[in-house]
């Protein structure tokens, strides 16, 4: 199912790129769907450890001089941006935390860790090609916040993050259907 759509979704993007249609919305209605069919599909089993939660470097604050491409840990935890936030979460849940600054990277780390689903941030396109590539590995996509405009200063709504979280464990525990 989730290869059916992936391709209707290939060629309704060629279409809307012809037809010069909102690619953005097309892109979000892709990820909904996608994220509905990988949350149904999750199976009793899935383990938090198993998780990967894989952000962009625009979430860190553009004038932060600490380098957490690398090491994420490297983060200082001012508070001023989520990335103290994530780090607090990725902790608590036991999740694996990596930032990616681009596609050649992520899949290096995904090649690395080889989680069991993916739960990605980014903006519409780069969801959209991502989910695409690493099929038919399970990712999530939560769409980051642009308050300044893209790749700079992004951020993120944690309560949605929580939320998602909170979904994936009780389906592993299989306490909903
Ligand atoms: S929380 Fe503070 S130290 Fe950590 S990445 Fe953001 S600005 Fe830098």
């Amino acid at each position: 199912m989730r290869l059916f759509v992936n391709i209707l979704f290939s060629i309704i993007l060629v279409f809307a790129r012809l037809l010069r249609l909102p690619q953005d919305r097309i892109c979000q209605w892709f990820i909904q769907i996608n994220n509905r069919l990988v949350l149904t599909s999750i199976s009793s089993g899935l383990k938090e450890e198993h998780l990967l939660l894989l952000i962009p470097h625009c979430l860190q604050n553009y004038d932060c001089e600490f380098k957490i491409t690398a090491r994420v840990k490297n983060c200082r935890r001012c508070g001023k941006c989520i990335i103290k936030d994530l780090i607090d979460l990725s902790e608590k849940r036991h999740i694996r935390l990596s930032v990616a600054p681009g596609g050649t990277l992520a899949r290096a780390i995904i090649k690395e860790y080889q989680p069991g689903l993916i739960i990605a941030v980014g903006c519409e396109r780069e969801l959209e090609s991502g989910i695409n590539d690493v099929y038919p590995l399970p990712v999530i996509g939560i769409l980051n916040q642009r308050p300044e405009g893209p790749c700079k200063n992004t951020t993120l709504d944690m309560d949605r993050v929580e939320e998602v979280m909170r979904t994936i464990r009780l389906k592993a525990e299989g306490e909903v259907s």
